[in-house]
């Protein structure tokens, strides 16, 4: 079986740029305003001799209404179906409420996941990802999606069992 990783965080953190490097492919939206991305999109990625189904996802901020239930609605899908979660943050905005919110429910469902502080280009990573080790799902990967850097460290880790 193809393992299937699963991208969730809050909207604007940088999935759908992840998503794209990943598949090699402009299909995910990305976008200047939060939570464009409205369902799960899935693409095939192959890296580092891994083969993989990677898995796009609206986002998740933990205080939903409206269209933004719908999105969250897809991040908890997305999170069961996954074999693998890697969960974006935003290393410039820093931790928020819904990064604790989520990082308890991905504890609590007992999910493969790893933590990755992505936008580290041009800022004192070790320091801006520092509060991330509180939540208490290990280390925390520093990337920067938009560059590529980070990627494949982060892949190769989380992908080794596979
Ligand atoms: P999503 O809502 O989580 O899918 O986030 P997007 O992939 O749409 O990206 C949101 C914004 O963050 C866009 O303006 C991206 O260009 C920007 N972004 C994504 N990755 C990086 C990165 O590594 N560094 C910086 N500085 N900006 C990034
Ligand atoms: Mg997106």
């Amino acid at each position: 079986m193809i393992p299937v990783v699963a991208l969730v965080g809050r909207p604007n953190v940088g999935k759908s740029t992840l998503f794209n490097r990943l598949t090699r492919t402009r299909d995910a939206l990305v976008a200047d305003f939060p939570g464009l991305t409205r369902d799960r999109k899935y693409g095939r990625a192959f890296l580092s001799g891994y083969e993989f189904i990677v898995v796009d996802t609206g986002g998740i901020d933990g205080s939903e209404e409206g269209i933004e239930t719908k999105m969250a609605e897809q991040s908890l899908a997305a999170i069961e179906e996954a074999d693998v979660v890697l969960f974006i943050t935003d290393a410039r905005a820093g931790m928020t409420s819904a990064d604790l919110a989520l990082a308890q429910h991905l504890r609590s469902r007992e999910k493969t996941t790893f933590v990755v502080a992505n936008k580290v280009d041009g800022i004192d990573g070790d320091s801006a990802c520092a509060e991330f080790w509180s939540l208490g799902l290990g280390n925390v990967y520093q990337m920067a999606a938009a560059q590529g850097r980070g990627v494949t460290t982060m892949i190769e880790h989380s992908l080794a069992p596979y």
